[in-house]
């Protein structure tokens, strides 16, 4: 089951300052947004398909941020209230093609590279979640709300001073250290505690 219906997919890059050096990358001075198409979305227990005109598909765990209500031009407190709840995200990616591309539109835009759930929670507090990812039940990425470089409601300030943010809508809040590799048979999860725990098998051709 697919726990969100959003009119479009808002990811971030580069959010943590970790994750930009172990790709070699300086931090941006405003936040780098890039789009997942809803065609993407897959629920939990749901099956990531590895495309073959890649030859690396990295997972990326996220805290994702979905949107309550409409919100436009909004200031601090306006983005804040805005905040329907939080969801696992999957950020699927073509490490390769998005070096090559330039633009990330199809390394992140495959069927099946947005897997999103278990559920949407909501009460919880923005500065204080926790967001892990694992690969066949080993730890692979472990961070705090705390340590990214936008927090979530300038993200949502940020965002709304471009395009209306819909109710529904989904954000995708970047990724700590510690991505890495996909292979056929895998299995990726993603964690937020007081969220649950997100959790996908791979399948494509093996390497
Ligand atoms: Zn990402």
């Amino acid at each position: 089951m697919i726990p969100v219906r959003p009119s479009k997919i808002i990811g971030i890059g580069r959010n943590y300052a970790a994750h930009a050096k172990e790709l070699g990358n300086e931090m941006p001075e405003v936040p780098i947004i890039f789009f997942k198409p809803p065609t993407a979305l897959i629920g939990s227990g749901d099956t990531i398909c590895l495309p073959s005109v890649s030859q690396r598909v990295e997972f990326e765990a996220e805290i994702g941020v979905v949107i309550g209500s409409r919100v436009r031009e909004a200031n601090l407190e306006e983005a804040e209230r805005a905040i329907g709840g939080y969801v696992c995200v999957n950020d699927v990616t073509c490490r390769d093609l998005q070096k090559v591309d330039g633009q990330w539109g199809r390394a992140k835009g495959f069927d099946t590279f947005c897997p999103v759930g278990p559920s949407v929670a909501s009460g919880l507090d923005w500065r204080s979640l926790e967001i892990i990812g694992r690969v066949n039940g080993t730890e692979r990425q472990r961070a705090r709300s705390g340590d990214m470089h936008f927090p979530i409601p300038d993200l949502i300030r940020f965002l709304s001073g471009i395009m209306t943010l819909e109710p529904g809508d989904l954000i995708a809040t970047g990724t700590p250290a510690g991505t890495g590799p996909l292979a056929d048979g895998d299995i990726v999860e993603v964690e937020i505690p007081g969220v649950g725990i997100l959790s996908n098998p791979v399948r494509g051709v093996a390497r």
